[in-house]
């Protein structure tokens, strides 16, 4: 089995364990949340982009991230397509 890094689907910071509870700690996002319908898929996400997503759909989370900066700051950089 290789042990290449896993990343988070969104920010694309490489993931930590799952127990250790840190923002950027391993966790299965809806694509398509419950709250709006549901959905059969699940991707690999931070905590951090898990909970700043919530119940929008990632459409909807990319832009809300690009116009916000939410990761970035101020200034906001590119997000990466
Ligand atoms: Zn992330």
């Amino acid at each position: 089995m290789s042990r290449s890094k896993q990343r988070c689907f969104y920010c694309g910071h490489e993931l930590l364990a799952a127990h250790l509870q840190r923002p950027r700690s391993k966790t299965r996002d809806h694509v398509y949340p419950k709250a709006r319908g549901g959905g059969r898929g699940t991707v690999k996400a931070c905590r951090l982009c898990n909970q700043a997503k919530g119940d929008l759909t990632m459409a909807e989370f990319r832009v809300k991230a690009v116009e916000g900066a939410m990761f970035y700051g101020e200034g906001g950089e590119e997000w990466e397509t």
